[in-house]
Parts: structure tokens; sequence; C-alpha cells
């Protein structure tokens, strides 16, 4: 996929479906391996350095505000029944409550 001409718009698509996929901006290894992408220097090309870009201000907000979460979530996970992996770990019931109090609570 790698020659192939996106618009901004494309490119801005698919970036933020990888990061809904992953819950987290995605750094060039994660989106280099991902075949389904073309490469990280047409997403650079088109935006610059993703954390210091007006345009994906959203996005890099937004993901990077739950990667922090996930993170404490699994910081704070029983460490007995941690699985390591965020979106088994979301599954608990518990979950919902620690994003709603995480919201206000923290920032
Ligand atoms: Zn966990």
């Amino acid at each position: 996929m790698a020659e192939e001409n996106y618009t901004e718009e494309e490119l801005y698509e698919m970036l933020w479906q990888k990061a809904e996929e992953i819950e987290k901006i995605p750094t060039a290894r994660e989106i280099n391996s991902d075949p389904f992408l073309p490469n990280y220097e047409v997403f650079v090309e088109c935006f610059g350095n993703f954390r210091e870009s007006e345009k994906l201000k959203e996005p890099v907000e937004k993901f990077s505000r739950l990667n922090k979460i996930n993170v404490c979530f699994c910081n704070d996970c029983n460490r007995e029944v941690c699985t390591g992996d965020i979106k088994i770990c979301k599954e608990n019931e518990l979950a919902d409550l620690y994003y709603d109090l995480f919201e206000k609570i923290v920032c």
C-alpha cells in the first residue's frame, strides 16, 4: 500500500481508527507494522510531528488521556487477576466505575 496518494482526511481517519483500536496514538513502529496502513512517513509528511500537530490536536488529546487512564487502571488492577492486557482487564464490571471516577477526580 506504499505508493498511493492519500488525502489528509483519509489519513486522519486511518490514524483515528488505529488509535481507537490500540487506545493510544500509534507510534511509528505501530503504524509500520500494520499492513493496512500506509508508511509512517506518509502521515508525518501530512501532519508533521503528531504531538505538535494542530490538525491532530483532538485525537492526540483524546487518546493520550485514554492511554493515561488505561495505564493507571492496570496499575490499580488486582495483581492476581491482572492480565496485562488492558482490553481484557477493562471487561471487569468495575472498569466503568473506575473510568467515571477518574474523569471526576483527576485533571
Ligand atoms: Zn490489569
